[in-house]
């Protein structure tokens, strides 16, 4: 049987197939730019406009959020 093109399954896809990004909670981000350096792919962004995550590049590896010592860190559905 031919399967449906791929757009059929936008917004149905399984649980375990849903992508996790890190997300920034800018009042909380104090921009001490500890992050920066544990993200491997270099999703994470430091300039004039604070902190920003590509969630393009994030792989999800989670490795930022937990040493951020503000919590401004965590991960969401993308
Ligand atoms: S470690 Fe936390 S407070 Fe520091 S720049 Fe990253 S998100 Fe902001
Ligand atoms: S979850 Fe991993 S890839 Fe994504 S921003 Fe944090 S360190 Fe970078």
């Amino acid at each position: 049987m031919a399967r449906p093109p791929a757009a059929a399954y936008r917004g149905d896809m399984p649980a375990s197939r849903q992508r996790t990004v890190a997300v920034v909670d800018s009042a909380q981000c104090d921009e001490c730019g500890l992050c920066l350096p544990l993200c491997v792919p270099g999703a994470i962004h430091l300039g004039r406009r604070g902190l920003t995550i590509d969630a393009q590049a994030c792989t999800g590896c989670e490795k930022c959020v937990a040493p951020c010592p503000v919590g401004a860190l965590r991960m969401a559905d993308a």
